[in-house]
């Protein structure tokens, strides 16, 4: 069921809401950025985001292709979402830290499903073979 989520960094000057149907599955990642992150995201296309405050504290690293802006909070260093425009991905989308979200409850992030993707060997569209640290 879609449901409107608010979430945060960890000190608050980042703030923002977004439409979520965790049924619909969310995603661990093993490569370079998200395994170090710890990075358990939803994605969320542009409309279904709205950033409500801390446009000013967020800083944005990019590394690789650049394609993606890793949003983290430059007073906490929490990372409330990543965003990008990938015209295969539906366009302009948001991933979102399940982490950071602050109205979601323990009984529903364990039963969201997760895909495993191992991005570690440019391999989005599959797991990779060892997935239980992630
Ligand atoms: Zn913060």
């Amino acid at each position: 069921m879609q449901k409107t989520y608010h979430g945060s960094c960890h000190c608050g000057a980042v703030r923002f809401a977004c439409e979520i149907d965790l049924a619909k599955g969310t995603s661990k990642c093993n490569c370079s950025a998200c395994g170090k992150y710890r990075f358990w995201k939803a994605i969320v296309l542009a409309p279904s985001f709205r950033l409500e405050q801390g446009q000013e504290a967020l800083a944005d690293y990019q590394f690789g292709s650049h394609t993606i802006h890793h949003r983290f909070c430059k007073h906490c260093g929490a990372k409330p979402f990543g965003h990008a425009n990938v015209q295969e991905l539906g366009g302009e989308f948001y991933a979102v830290n399940l982490a950071c979200l602050d109205d979601v409850t323990a009984e529903e992030l364990a039963a969201a499903p997760v895909q495993f993707e191992d991005g570690r060997h440019d391999h989005w569209d599959r797991a990779p073979a060892v997935t239980s640290h992630l």
